[in-house]
């Protein structure tokens, strides 16, 4: 018994030490983050934070390094032009040897599978082939896909109207891309690198989209076409990241600890329409809810801005081909975007804030490995009753240790409070209140399955919505791709 009591100890410490040593690294900077932890506030009641987190998945937090994520974005910015129609440029410059190298980077990691997943790219003057470049840890369930991911393709526009067209498909302009995606290229190939080594459940696939900046070419092509390399596997989710360097001309210390995570509801936001509320569900914005309290659990130094809506206002990004098939996705975004570096020649190295890129690969490194890690969530999920008298019943999932149901105002975006319910029950009567919410106030409610080690997996969809009367799946949710008008 002492043995096992000191081996919990130690394991507590060195789980402890691998956080810290991630959020201490960026030294006075770290100051200004908001602190969730328990034991830094003194709080004057006790109060349990049931999250429980994974020692191995801290121990590839630890291992992420700013000086090679540094080193990738410069070694991109390098290739001059990473436009995706500057295919003939050479292997040295352009897109082909971006490419060739990301895909030598992914190869020299050990258990990584490689491939070039290649797409036509028939605007570019002359036409090219696209390649998205892809890595991935083959999962114990091959039905499960997590993917992360972001653009490595580059551009530059003049801002003179009548040479446009030919910059973005013309491909000769340099564009050095540094934060717009050198960056989130860096990400993935680092996230790459610290995940590999552990085992998963879910297989985890890392993607350097290309042609993104001629249309989200690229990820249409993987979004329609991904069961060619992996077939029956659907996917958990998609954490897209683009523009992730923290742009040191706009960001101050405070932004520097925040990111935006965007992700819309059902129906989707996206073009010229308002943002959405959170009186709405959808899967990526359980996606949302997932990456925002896991994110921020194992990386208390990074607050993730909640963007209810699929991207910022008539911008794009490669979460919403996926989004469009079905699937639930969110884009990461830094804080503060300087909008005259992007897409232009300014966009350079000098302005990337290499601490802020190692901070924010560790929020997607500690969500997708959680999610990763994590069991499916239970099926048939159903609620009946009201606020006052909630009655739960679900399916018994595989792994399940315990199940977690949880509920959350209309108005806010995040779970109030978990109720542990064991793994030989599958059915659980409780009661807003129960839950920390007023009975009064409309509530959404889940139920998640929770493995031995504490893996908490996404919460079944849809999450009901329960007032004063009834429990129903608000209108709409059934159909996640559909768009507001
Ligand atoms: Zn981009």
């Amino acid at each position: 018994m002492a043995c096992c009591a000191l081996l919990k100890i130690a394991k507590w410490i060195y789980l402890h030490t691998c956080v810290c040593l991630l959020g201490c690294k960026t030294g006075a900077l770290n100051s200004a983050a908001p602190q969730t932890d328990a034991s830094a506030q003194a709080p004057s009641r006790a109060f349990t934070d049931r999250a429980k987190l994974d020692p191995e998945v801290a121990e590839s937090l630890s291992r992420i390094s700013e000086e090679r994520l540094a080193s990738t974005v410069k070694t991109l910015v390098a290739f001059v032009t990473r436009n995706s129609c500057s295919a003939a440029l050479g292997p040295d410059k352009g897109v082909t040897g971006a490419r060739d190298f990301l895909q030598r980077e992914l190869t020299s990691i050990p258990r990584m599978k490689v491939m070039l997943d290649p797409f036509p790219q028939p605007k570019c003057i002359p036409p090219v082939m696209g390649n998205n470049v892809i890595g991935y840890l083959p999962g114990k369930d091959p039905t499960r896909l997590v993917l992360l991911g972001g653009h490595y393709d580059s551009l530059a526009l003049s801002g003179n109207p009548d040479t446009r067209e030919a910059e973005r498909f013309g491909g000769g302009t340099p564009a050095p891309g540094a934060n717009d995606s050198g960056t989130q290229a860096s990400l993935v190939v680092e996230a790459a690198r610290v995940m590999a080594g552990k085992t998963y459940e879910a297989t985890v696939v890392f993607v350097a989209f290309a042609g993104e900046e001629q249309g989200l070419v690229g990820s249409k092509a993987l979004a329609e076409h991904y069961r060619q390399y992996f077939p029956n596997a659907r996917i958990d989710g998609v954490i897209n990241c683009d523009i992730v360097g923290g742009d040191t001309s706009v960001n101050d210390s405070v932004n520097l600890h925040q990111f935006r995570i965007y992700a819309p509801g059902a129906p989707r936001e996206t073009g010229r329409a308002a943002d959405g509320t959170n009186d709405s569900t959808s899967p990526s914005r359980g996606l949302m809810r997932f990456v925002g309290y896991w994110g921020g659990h194992y990386v208390p130094s990074m607050v993730a801005v909640l963007r209810l809506r699929e991207d910022r206002i008539r911008r794009g990004g490669d979460q919403t081909p996926f989004i469009a098939e079905g699937h639930p996705a969110v884009r990461l975004i830094e804080t503060q975007e300087n909008v005259a570096h992007q897409p232009s020649a300014a966009d350079v190295f000098e302005n990337v804030s290499p601490a802020y890129l190692a901070r924010i690969t560790a929020v997607v490194v500690a969500s997708a490995s959680a999610l990763a890690r994590s069991p499916s969530p239970p099926q048939n999920f159903t609620a009946s009753g009201n606020a006052s008298r909630i009655r739960f019943s679900w399916a018994a999932a595989n792994r399940a240790h315990h199940y977690a149901l949880a509920a959350r105002p209309a108005g806010e975006p995040y779970y109030r409070r978990r109720i542990e319910v064991p793994a030989d029950r599958t059915s659980y009567e409780a009661s807003a209140t129960d839950f920390g919410v007023l009975t009064v106030e409309p509530l959404y409610v889940s139920v998640a399955a929770v493995d031995g080690e504490g893996h908490e997996s996404q919460f079944a969809y849809p999450e009901l919505r329960c007032d004063e009367t009834q429990c129903v799946a608000p209108p709409g949710s059934r159909d996640a791709t559909a768009v507001t008008q």
